[in-house]
């Protein structure tokens, strides 16, 4: 579980006065249970990236309090960052060693993890992504998907509770951004709970549980996607169309 409890964070110079700074997050309070797929929507600079850095501490609070599990994220940052797996924007800035499996494991092994462990962990991240056999590629070498895909390897290898991916589908075509939907329908069909922020719902609008909306640093939306899809796109945000399939599924004739 995932918890804010009116949350505040502004940037800018902790020396000025609040008036001067500006306010990113303007009290969110939001709880996520373990196992649900969230989309976190908005516009740019609405908050989406300021809010989920709070997650595992990669932020701290200036007003209010994150937590993990019950825990505040200050008290045990390890316990965050261990359940909390986070996946950034542009992961080609993310990377840390120059092959897919030597990537993956430095996770795990800055925990501390027997070898073994670690390449269980390891192969099991990679065949979620379907990437198994690709362990001695070279990073520098592969498609922006398929980066994607060892990045989101990375993050569970790790075996988080929630999984968190920033802006995913930035750079990516249509097939490469299938493919990270379906291995987001598998994580959560397997209980790990997604939160995926995005501006653009089209891609995961029937996976999701549930739809939160940012506006100016504030949860202006949030429910089960069918119930706020009309919000939504008054909100300026990018809804797919009700499908025609919607309902009992079509026989074939
Ligand atoms: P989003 O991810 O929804 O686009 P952000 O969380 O990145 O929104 O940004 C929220 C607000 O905070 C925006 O007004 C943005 O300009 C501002 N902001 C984000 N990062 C910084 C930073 N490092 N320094 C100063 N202001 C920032
Ligand atoms: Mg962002």
């Amino acid at each position: 579980m995932i918890e804010t409890r009116d949350l505040v964070h502004r940037y800018g110079d902790e020396m000025e006065n609040d008036e001067g700074r500006a306010t990113a997050i303007d009290g969110v309070s939001l709880s996520i249970p373990d196992g649900e797929f969230v989309l976190l929507a908005g516009p740019n600079g609405s908050g989406k990236t300021t809010l989920v850095r709070h997650f595992n501490g990669l932020l701290q609070p200036d007003e209010g309090e994150v937590l993990v599990d019950g825990t505040p994220v200050s008290e045990d940052l390890v316990a965050a960052r261990t359940r909390v797996g986070m996946v950034f924007q542009q992961p080609r800035d993310g990377f840390v060693a120059a092959t897919v499996g030597a990537d993956v494991a430095f996770g795990p092994e800055n925990l501390g993890l027997a070898r073994e462990e670690i390449d269980r962990r390891v192969e099991e991240a990679l065949s979620a992504v379907n990437m198994e056999d690709r362990r001695e590629d070279r990073i520098d070498e592969l498609s922006g998907g398929e980066r994607e895909r060892v990045a989101i390897a990375g993050a569970l290898a790790m075996e988080p509770d929630h999984l968190v991916l920033d802006e995913p589908f930035t750079g990516l075509d249509a097939p490469a951004r299938e493919s990270v939907v379906e291995h987001l329908r598998n994580l959560k069909a397997a209980g790990t709970g997604v939160v995926l922020v995005t501006h653009d719902l089209r891609d995961a609008f029937d996976l999701a549980d549930r739809v939160v909306a940012l506006g100016e640093g504030r949860i202006a939306v949030d429910g089960p996607p069918a119930e706020v899809r009309e919000r939504l796109a008054g909100f300026g945000i990018r809804v797919p169309p009700v499908s025609l399939g919607e309902g009992p599924p079509e026989q074939n004739p």
